[in-house]
């Protein structure tokens, strides 16, 4: 499907909580961000931030939530989610790898020829480490021990490249622990997601000083949203 193709963004006094007993995590949150820019979010712990990329997912029961989120001018509460949730690459802190081949994982429903997935990988600096494997991209997948979690979040990124769609969000990990993975991330980011819409939850500056808006989150409402360099 083509949606969303423009990667256009609003937050339309979106507010939500986790559970009818619980205050709301996310406060009447309002802002746009235009299709093909990278938005980083930052705010310390417990401000909203996994909240708010929950919330993008649908990840939230609709009767804990209140005002809405558009994207290219759809209200995402009335897409069927299973569509939702395809029509957006997400790479976490705890990447999730299928038990299946290395090609099943970075090309899910089978739609790129090999020649593009080893393009991908080059691309995430995974290109040595799988070429190193006996079976290659037949290698079967198995967690924690074919590859560190630095590598599976490079595989999960190869898997966004080669998804190609037009919002991808990003979820930098907390500790400094992995602070090559977040470099090449970081690389890959800058030079590879020209033109798509890239929302990040950011833990640094250092990731974010070529982002094109910042949002801070405090206790769950908006505490600054402008340009990198206002901030
Ligand atoms: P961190 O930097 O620690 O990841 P965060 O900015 O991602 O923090 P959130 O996880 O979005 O913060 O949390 C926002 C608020 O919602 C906090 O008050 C948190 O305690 C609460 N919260 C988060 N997840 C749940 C949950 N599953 N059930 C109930 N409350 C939750
Ligand atoms: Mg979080």
């Amino acid at each position: 499907s083509s949606w969303p193709s423009a990667g256009n963004l609003v937050f339309s006094d979106f507010s939500m909580r986790y559970r009818d007993d619980l205050p709301p995590a996310l406060k009447n949150l309002s802002f746009a961000l235009e299709g093909g820019l990278k938005i980083g979010i930052c705010g310390r712990t417990g401000s909203g931030k996994s909240s708010t990329v929950l919330s993008l997912f649908r990840g939230i029961d609709q009767h804990l939530v209140t005002g809405k989120i558009v994207i290219d001018g759809v209200d995402i509460s009335t897409v069927p989610l299973k569509m939702l949730r395809e029509s957006m690459s997400i790479v976490t802190q705890d990447p999730f790898l299928w038990h299946g081949s290395i090609r099943e994982n970075l090309d899910i429903i089978n739609e790129r020829t090999d020649a593009e997935i080893w393009e991908a990988l080059k691309l995430v600096e995974m290109h040595d480490a799988v070429s190193a494997l006996d079976d290659k991209l037949d290698h079967l997948v198995v967690d924690e021990e074919s590859f560190s979690k630095g590598q599976r979040q490079l595989l999960c990124l190869a898997r966004a490249l080669l998804r190609n769609k037009k919002i991808i969000v990003l979820d930098e990990s907390t500790s400094s622990m992995d602070h090559i993975t977040d470099e090449k991330i970081r690389h890959v980011v800058d030079s590879q997601m020209k033109g798509f819409t890239v929302i990040a939850i950011a833990h640094r500056i250092s990731t974010i000083v070529n982002y094109d808006k910042i949002l801070v989150l405090d206790s769950g409402s908006i505490a600054e949203f402008d340009d990198p360099t206002v901030l």
